[in-house]
C-alpha cells in the first residue's frame, strides 16, 4: 500500500467534530483574524448529526452567539425558559425562579450543529482520527490515523471527556466516577408548560426535565447504579413514568411513553474530570475535554461555549499587539480567563450532586425547610445568577 507521508501547515487546527468543535471552527472562521486556509477541521463525525438530546444555553451565551459570533436561530428551533423550578421528594413547595426575559433557551444538539453554518470551500476538513503529537518552539505537530501529518502554531483540542489529546500530551488531570449513569430520552407529556424547566431530586435519582414541544418533555436522567445492579432488562421509559407520575399527581401533570420516533434512549456513564491547567506547548483543551461535569444544572456546553468566547478573545488580543498567538504566556491567559467560572460550576454541581445522593431522611427535611426559606429570600437571586449564566 501506497505510504502517505503529507506535511501542511495551519496557523490553527481544531479538533473534534462533537458541539464544541463545530462551534469553535465556525467562530473562528466567522472572526475574520485568520485566512480560511490558514485554518483546519479534524473532524471525524458524520455530516449529519444524530444527537437528538436537548441543551439548555444560557441566556448571556445565547445572546453573545448571535449578537457577538454572528449565529442566529430561527424563533422556532428554540423555546425560550421563563421559569425554573427546583423540586425535592417530600417538599412543601418548589424553589420558583422566573425571569420575565428568559433564563434562557432550549434546543436540540442536531438543530443547533445545523445552525452553524460552515463553508467547505477553503477550510480543509480531515476525516481522520489524531493518533499521536509533539511540538517545538513554533508548531504543534499532529499525525493523523490515515498517515497525514499536521503542523499548527496552535491546536485548540474539543475531543471529548476521553480526550485521547489530553492523555497523548501529558495533560494532568483528576478523574471522578460519581457511580451514577445517565439516560437521556423523550417523553409525551400533559399540562408541562412549554417554557418551565424543571429538576427534580428523587430519592434514588435526579430527573432533569425540558420543554421539547407542547406534549414532548426531552428527559436527562441521572440514576445510582445500585438501582441498576442486577437488573438486566430495567424497563427505562416505564420506570421513569412512574416515578414521574407519581410525583406530580398533586400537579395534575402526566407523562405517557413517546411515539415510536423518540423512543431511543441514550445512555452513559457519568464522570466529572477536573483539569486545573487545560493546555500544553501550543495546545489547548476546550469543551468537555477541559471540563467533565454532573448535567444537572445543564451547564456542561455552556462552559464550552465560553471556551470559545474567550480562546477567540485571547488568540485576538495577542494577534492586535503583533504577539505570537500560541505563546505560552496566552494560553496561561486563557486558562486563568476560564479558572473561576470553570472551578464555580464543576464544585456547585458537585457539590449538589453529593448533598442529594448522600441525604438521609434527617437531611431531606432540613433541605426541604431550606427551600422553603429560600423561595422567600433573596437568596434565590443566586440560582437565578447560576442559570442565566452571570
Ligand atoms: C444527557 C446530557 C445532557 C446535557 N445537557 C446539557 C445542557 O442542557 N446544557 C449544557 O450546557 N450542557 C449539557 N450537557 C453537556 C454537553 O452535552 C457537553 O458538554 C457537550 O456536548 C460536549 O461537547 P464536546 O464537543 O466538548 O465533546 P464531544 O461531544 O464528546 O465531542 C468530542 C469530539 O471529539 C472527537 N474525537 C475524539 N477523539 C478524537 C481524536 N483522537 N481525533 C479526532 N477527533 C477525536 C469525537 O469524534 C467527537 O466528535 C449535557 C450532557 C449530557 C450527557
Amino acid at each position: 500500500m501506497k505510504k502517505i507521508d503529507v506535511k501542511k501547515r495551519y496557523d490553527v487546527a481544531v479538533i473534534g467534530g462533537g458541539l464544541t468543535g463545530k462551534l469553535m471552527i465556525s467562530i473562528l472562521i466567522k472572526s475574520g483574524i485568520f485566512e480560511e486556509n490558514k485554518l483546519c477541521w479534524i473532524n471525524t463525525d458524520k455530516k449529519i448529526s444524530e444527537d437528538k438530546r436537548v441543551s439548555f444555553i444560557n441566556y448571556k451565551n445565547f445572546f453573545k452567539l448571535k449578537n457577538y459570533c454572528g449565529i442566529s436561530f430561527l424563533t422556532n428551533d428554540y423555546l425560550k425558559i421563563h421559569k425554573i423550578e427546583i423540586h425535592n421528594i417530600n417538599e412543601v413547595k418548589p424553589i420558583s425562579l422566573e425571569d420575565k426575559m428568559g433564563h434562557g433557551v432550549i434546543i436540540r444538539n442536531d438543530i443547533f450543529r445545523n445552525n452553524l453554518k460552515i463553508s467547505e470551500n477553503n477550510l480543509k476538513i480531515y476525516k481522520s482520527k489524531v493518533i499521536s503529537t509533539d511540538h517545538d518552539e513554533f508548531q504543534r505537530y499532529l499525525v493523523l490515523e490515515n498517515g497525514i501529518k499536521i503542523n499548527a502554531s496552535l491546536v485548540l483540542s474539543a475531543d471529548g471527556n476521553a480526550s485521547p489529546l489530553r492523555q497523548l500530551s501529558n495533560i494532568k488531570y483528576i478523574n471522578h466516577d460519581l457511580d451514577h449513569t445517565i439516560i437521556s430520552g423523550y417523553l409525551n407529556s400533559n399540562n408541562f408548560g412549554v417554557n418551565t424547566a424543571k429538576q427534580i431530586f428523587l430519592k434514588d435519582s435526579f430527573i432533569g426535565l425540558l420543554p421539547f414541544s407542547k406534549n414532548l418533555t426531552n428527559f436527562v436522567w441521572s440514576i445510582d447504579n445500585k438501582t441498576l445492579k442486577g437488573k438486566v432488562k430495567f424497563k427505562y421509559h416505564d420506570e421513569i413514568i412512574e416515578r414521574l407520575n407519581t410525583f406530580f399527581s398533586k400537579d395534575d401533570i402526566t407523562f405517557k411513553p413517546p411515539l415510536s420516533q423518540s423512543k431511543k434512549l441514550q445512555i452513559y456513564p457519568i464522570n466529572i474530570k477536573y483539569v486545573q491547567y487545560p493546555f500544553n506547548k501550543r495546545l489547548v483543551l476546550i469543551g468537555d475535554s477541559a471540563h467533565s461535569i454532573h448535567p444537572l444544572a445543564g451547564q456542561g456546553f455552556n462552559l464550552s461555549m465560553e471556551d470559545c468566547f474567550d480562546v477567540i478573545d485571547c488568540i485576538r488580543n495577542a494577534k492586535n499587539i503583533g504577539k505570537d498567538f500560541g505563546d505560552i504566556s496566552i494560553l496561561y491567559e486563557y486558562t486563568n480567563k476560564r479558572k473561576t467560572r470553570k472551578d464555580f460550576i464543576t464544585l456547585i454541581t458537585t457539590i449538589l450532586f453529593y448533598i442529594f445522593k448522600k441525604r438521609n431522611d434527617y437531611m431531606n427535611k432540613f433541605i426541604n425547610i431550606s427551600f422553603k426559606t429560600i423561595e422567600k429570600t433573596s437568596f434565590k437571586k443566586l440560582f437565578k445568577i447560576l442559570a442565566r449564566g452571570y
